[in-house]
């Protein structure tokens, strides 16, 4: 029963790495996903259903075009055969006799994510279309999780949403600051602007995580009220927030009762929440205004909306969420050590080669996740066995 399950489960992935070839491919050019039928790119001859057998049809035709014989690329039978193998160790990791419906959120999440991560590659772009409701299905998905199978609660996949995206918004702000020699950043939007990820940093800092969010909501709703940013400037708020950290871990705070711990939390989590529900406001706002273009045409060096450079993109922040959701605060983490060391071979390993490409982090980020997704438990138990506990 297991293995036949295992392998329907895994051919079941090929097909949705094939549909996933067809969204890489058409979505960055603005084009539907759905019509028309996929063609032959030299000879237009509409591809039949023989043609189409994920894997298979590619080794049987020798990777090329049953017509015209133009060759094809390899990539997308390997698209088809790495959603394969990755739905069939899901399957296989968290069988449904075990953790019963378990599976369903995580195959959802790599599916959205890796097709994510292939965009992102092409065009340094990640598509809010794909990241943001990954997230939901990160935290809503939680509620399938049998306890047996480890995986995060929804409350612990709502922190770990927050935490994600609240460390790589303050890379993407520090970074960012850095970048710009301390100068004030150029942003200007309301009601949901960096200002509230900044004002809840620091309040979260000061005060934990409920003061935090009441600091980030008051700044929202001035803001609102205002009909324009109520602006704190950037460099002045994180030189106090590196203050208060200091502090904190001096533990002079402890007088009062706010720890290092309690302090470095409020301020991820704070700095996540506006993070994250400023860009869902703005991708709200966009496809409510109706004026979406072309994502291809906007895409180059990584730059925010105002063509400020920062360090990280802000869809690697929104991408973060979804995988916080999925793996809870502590597993991302892992997850995020696994992104960076794997960035570091990767790009070492290309200069050693002589090239020069510039690869995007979102693809290491979301590899990193699946990696921690199956090692981090084995990885935080050794860990505590040397230290003893
Ligand atoms: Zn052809």
């Amino acid at each position: 029963m297991s293995v036949a399950w295992i392998a329907l489960v895994a051919v079941l992935g090929a097909l949705i790495g094939s549909f996933a070839n067809v969204v890489v491919y058409r979505w960055p050019r603005g084009e539907s996903v759905v019509t028309p039928r996929s063609r032959c790119p030299s000879c237009g001859r509409t591809l039949a259903p023989i043609d189409l057998v994920p894997v298979l049809s590619w080794l049987a035709l020798r990777g090329r075009c049953r017509t015209c014989g133009a060759p094809i690329a390899p990539r997308y039978a390997r698209v088809e055969a790495f959603f394969a193998v990755g739905f069939g160790v899901l399957a296989w990791a968290y069988p449904v006799e075990l953790h019963g419906a378990s599976v369903v959120p995580l195959l959802a999440l790599f599916a959205m994510l890796t097709t994510a991560a292939l965009i992102d590659l092409d065009t340094f772009l990640l598509p809010d279309a794909l990241t943001l409701p990954a997230a939901l299905v990160g935290v809503a998905g939680a509620a399938l999780y049998a306890r047996s199978s480890g995986l995060p609660t929804v409350a612990e996949a709502l922190v770990g949403a927050a935490v994600a995206s609240g460390v790589l918004v303050l890379i993407n702000r520090i970074g960012g600051l850095v970048l710009r020699r301390f100068a004030d950043t150029e942003e200007r939007l309301w009601p949901f602007s960096l200002d509230a990820v900044n004002v809840a940093a620091l309040a979260g800092a000061v005060g934990g995580w409920r003061i935090a969010l009441a600091a980030g909501a008051a700044q929202v709703l001035a803001s609102t009220v205002a009909r324009r940013p109520v602006r704190a400037p950037e460099p002045l708020l994180y030189a106090l927030w590196l203050l208060v950290l200091v502090l904190a871990a001096s533990g002079i705070f402890l007088g009062w009762g706010v720890g290092v711990v309690e302090s470095a939390a409020g301020t991820v989590i704070g700095a996540g929440a506006f993070a994250f529900l400023g860009a869902a406001w703005w991708w709200g706002a966009e496809i409510a205004s109706g004026k979406r273009t072309a994502p291809l045409d906007e895409a180059g060096a990584p730059e925010d909306d105002d063509g400020e450079p920062v360090a990280m993109g802000f869809g690697d922040v929104k991408l973060a969420a979804a995988l916080g959701a999925m793996l809870g605060w502590d597993g991302f983490l892992v997850g995020l050590l696994f992104a960076v060391v794997l960035g570091a071979v990767v790009g070492v390993a290309q200069r050693a080669l002589g090239g020069s490409r510039f690869v995007p982090f979102g693809p290491f980020l979301v590899v990193g996740g699946f990696l921690a997704l199956a090692f981090a438990d084995a990885l935080v138990g050794w860990y505590l066995g040397l230290l003893g506990v």
